[in-house]
């Protein structure tokens, strides 16, 4: 049997050496249009920023070095320009030779990714940050500039901010545009406050709500009026599927766009199968059809469909999303939906906002870290995660994710036995903590108020307490506050009204979630300041309300 995959890097390849390890007679031909196969397109960014120093640290295989090991016919430089499904053939330019041919397939493998949403007007050099050419462009242009460039980077998702980064340590002066009100918009604004903190930290002139209206003139100007003078930039405005060659073959597409697979890769069209950025997921909360372009889900996809041509396929497990990117000194990840999302989507849900420690306190370099848990308010499922911080970070999303795809809920959190020594966690794990706040929540044990209903609460004329200790209190309060630090609290009672509600807060909600429980056992009605001052001072900092749009 002769299969042909159409792209050579992640799903294509990851579908091509599995199907060899399956089927040692099969007849295997990789189309790449590009000049490079199976490179690290993860790792371009840090190319550009040197922590990669060498290019061919790039390139992980050579159609040599695919011959060598899976005896895999990959061209490079040929491009599938067509599709005939009927007659199961490929119509191919050979870039290198400048001339167009067929090929012949029992079996067809769509693995062709996704393409840049195009939203820069050219008239300054612009490159996307995709490929190894890209990279070398980047370089050069880098480089034209002696020493003192300067970058408008279009676009604040996970490849614009690791582009920024790269860039800065780099030496470019970099201004970052995003379209929507706060960078990284899978985050919800207070989670990603302190990553656009960081980026300005770091000398980037970080501009949201903004957009490129025109450039004109060597100089680009925003819809805000702003005009800017970069030396180049950088297009990480987003990704659409590449479903022209699907399109064409009369292959279906789903509504978001990709091309409509079922659970094992087949497409609409018979031995057309297809995997990777181009292709929909289901996503696992709401089991319909999404775009979801992670490298986990190309590869695990592409290696699904070589598992269905060989006959030995199981179902794909609906995409979590589960996603990390690091920004300077600090490392964002999330798994799930946003509370954004689910606000959008009318879905009922629980918040939890922690500050823990990423280790021990007391073990040298333990780092703060912030989680936001999102969870069914019915069945407790955990809906999603955000957590943003250094160390850790990536343990914790990965057990949460794990926990998710297991059907654990979150209070099961608290009943996980996690790994501890002081220099690697707490004996309750920052996991274990979510799952025990879940658990008060869900037993009625505490109640919580958002950073983003505190003024209406207030409003309504509750009293807010500040539990901290003067000191504290004095560097910094929530306007209207009165501070009865929480190891006070039992004397002073009588301050604290039982006629209406009473809010608490603390720094980061440990401390609040005492004091609220001193006061309900004496009577009081009170709710704990979800995450404390530090979750509300990141929410004001966000500026934007979690409706706003993306
Ligand atoms: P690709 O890997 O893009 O491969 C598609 C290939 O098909 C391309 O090489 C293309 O040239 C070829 N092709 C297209 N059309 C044709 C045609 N007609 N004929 C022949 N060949 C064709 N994901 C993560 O999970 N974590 C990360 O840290 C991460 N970092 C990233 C950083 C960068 C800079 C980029 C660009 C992406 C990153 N991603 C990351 C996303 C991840 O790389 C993609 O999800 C993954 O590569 C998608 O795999 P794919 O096979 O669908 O598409």
């Amino acid at each position: 049997m002769k299969t042909v995959i159409i792209g050579g890097v992640a799903a294509g390849m990851s579908a091509a050496t599995r199907l060899r390890r399956l089927d040692e007679t099969a007849e295997i031909v990789v189309f790449e249009r590009g000049p490079y196969v199976s490179y690290a397109n993860c790792g371009l960014p840090y190319y550009v920023g040197g922590a990669i120093r060498d290019r061919s640290a790039l390139l992980l295989q050579t159609p040599e070095s695919l011959a060598a090991r899976f005896r895999l016919d990959v061209r490079t430089e040929h491009e599938v320009i067509g599709i005939d499904a009927d007659a199961r053939r490929v119509r191919v330019v050979d870039r290198r030779e400048g001339r167009t041919f067929e090929e012949s397939y029992d079996d067809l493998v769509l693995a062709v990714g996704a393409v840049a949403r195009d939203a820069v007007p050219a008239g300054i050099p612009t490159r996307t940050l995709r490929t190894v050419d890209d990279v070398d462009a980047l370089e050069a242009l880098i480089d034209a500039v002696d020493g003192s460039a300067a970058a408008l980077v279009v676009g604040g998702g996970f490849i614009g901010l690791e582009a920024v980064e790269n860039l800065v340590r780099r030496g470019v002066a970099v201004t970052l545009v995003q379209r929507g009100p706060s960078i990284l918009a899978p985050f919800d604004p207070e989670m990603a406050a302190p990553l656009e903190a960081e980026l300005r930290r770091n000398g980037v002139d970080v501009r949201t709500s903004v957009a490129v209206a025109a450039i004109e003139a060597g100089s680009v100007r925003l819809d805000d009026g702003a005009v800017l003078a970069p030396d180049f930039i950088v297009d990480a405005a987003g990704v659409v599927p590449d479903v022209a060659l699907a399109r064409a073959a009369g292959v279906r597409l789903g509504a978001s766009g990709g091309v409509a697979v079922d659970a094992r890769g087949r497409t609409s069209v018979p031995h057309i199968l297809a995997a990777g950025d181009g292709v929909e997921k289901t996503d696992a909360l709401s089991h319909e059809a999404a775009l979801v372009t992670m490298a986990g889900l190309a590869n695990r996809h592409g290696r699904a469909v070589a598992d269905l041509l060989a006959g030995e396929a199981e179902e794909n497990a609906p995409a979590l999303g589960t996603a990390i990117v690091k920004v300077f000194d600090l490392v964002a990840a999330k798994v799930g939906w946003s509370e954004r999302q689910l606000r959008v989507a009318g879905r009922p849900h629980r918040i939890i906002h922690t500050h823990p420690a990423s280790h021990a306190g007391y073990y040298p370099g333990a780092e703060q870290m912030s989680i936001k848990l999102l969870v069914d308010p019915d069945d407790d499922a955990i809906l999603g995660a955000q957590i943003v911080g250094g160390e850790g970070v990536d343990k914790r999303i990965d057990v949460i994710a794990v926990a998710m795809t297991g059907g654990i809920t979150a209070s099961g959190l608290s009943r996980l036995e996690l790994a501890y020594a002081p220099q690697f966690g707490s004996a309750k794990d920052p996991v274990n903590q979510l799952g025990y706040v879940a658990e008060n929540l869900r037993a009625g044990v505490t109640r919580a108020v958002q950073w983003h209903e505190l003024d209406d609460v207030l409003a309504d004329g509750a009293m807010l307490v500040d539990v901290r200790t003067p000191a504290e209190h004095a560097s910094g309060g929530i306007p209207g506050s009165v501070n009865i630090p929480v190891d006070e609290l039992r004397e002073r009672l009588g301050e604290v009204p039982d006629d209406r509600l009473v809010v608490v807060h603390c720094q980061v909600g440990q401390r609040g979630h005492v004091a609220a429980r001193i006061l309900s056992q004496h009577g009081r009605i009170v709710v704990n300041l979800d995450g404390g001052y530090r979750t509300w001072a990141a929410g004001r900092a966000a500026r934007v309300g979690v409706l706003a749009a993306t």
